[in-house]
């Protein structure tokens, strides 16, 4: 595969790099991303943030595709890229996981660092008085014809813990990501198109700051051009190739 031994040798001396990950990493997992064909955005029309609050039509909306979504992945498992980070930062190797997904799987993987910048689907929260609860318990709600649930204790409207369209962006998660970018070594930006700000400043901050920036997609994406290393193969077959490479097994 071309350009993996660089790679193998990067992350060989690597003491305090990044994995910076998308929705390319979940769909060897099953989960769809968003802008390949057949990607989520292709078939589902966004609810921005604003209109959810103010309109119940919009949280209907919302809430089909949010449940939607959970029902589909609830069932998913992490795959070999997960688990390829997982033991990267085991090893020493990568000191956090950068993740713009909100499926929770780098975590099952068994990554303990993981930030993520765009919340999870694995809980939800009252958008009043902040209250959460685990997304089972609302989707069984939702799946008996709640359609747009809402808090027990405030009445205020209930949504994933998922930063929507038109929403701020969590102060502490990219306080946490800013941080752990700066001190980068090496950036590796894996299955993201790279055109979500501000999540896409990431990798061209860490470039900035001296750090090696290796992306692994299948499509190109606008960062290539300042890349060190960009690897257009599968996630998981260049995931393995880095583990066999580096003598790790990737089975955890
Ligand atoms: P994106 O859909 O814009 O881009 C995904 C990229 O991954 C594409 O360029 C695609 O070519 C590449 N890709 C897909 N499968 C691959 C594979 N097996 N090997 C190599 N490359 C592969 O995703 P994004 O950049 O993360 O931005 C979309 C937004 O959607 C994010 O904000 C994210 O929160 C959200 N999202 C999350 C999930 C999830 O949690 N699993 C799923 C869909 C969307």
């Amino acid at each position: 595969m071309q350009g993996i031994e660089l790679l193998i040798d990067l992350v060989r001396m690597a003491r305090h790099g990044i994995a910076f990950t998308g929705a390319g990493i979940s769909t060897e997992s099953g989960i769809p991303d968003f802008r390949s064909p057949g990607g989520i955005w292709t078939r589902h029309q966004p609810v921005l943030y604003a209109d959810f609050l103010a309109h119940r039509p919009a949280r209907i909306q919302g809430w089909k595709l949010a449940a939607g979504m959970f029902l589909e992945s609830r069932t998913t498992r992490p795959n070999d890229g997960h688990r390829a980070i997982a033991e990267l930062e085991r090893r020493g190797h990568l000191a956090a996981v950068i993740t713009q997904n909100i499926d929770g799987l780098h975590r099952d993987a068994g990554s303990s660092t993981v930030i993520e910048l765009h919340g999870t689907n694995r809980v939800v929260r009252c958008q009043y008085c902040g209250r959460e609860w685990p997304t089972e318990d609302i989707v069984e709600r939702w799946q008996v014809g709640d359609e747009a649930p809402e808090c027990s204790d405030c009445n205020g409207p209930l949504k994933t813990a998922t930063i929507s369209f038109g929403q701020s962006m969590p102060e502490e998660e990219m306080r946490l990501a800013a941080d752990a970018t700066q001190r980068a070594e090496l950036f590796l930006a894996i299955g993201s198109s790279l055109v979500v700000e501000p999540a896409a400043s990431f990798p061209r901050v860490a470039k900035r700051n001296g750090a090696s920036l290796v992306i692994i997609n299948r499509e190109p994406t606008p960062l290539d051009e300042i890349a060190d290393l960009v690897i257009r193969e599968p996630i998981g077959k260049t995931m393995n190739a880095l583990m066999q490479g580096l003598g790790y097994f990737n089975d955890a």
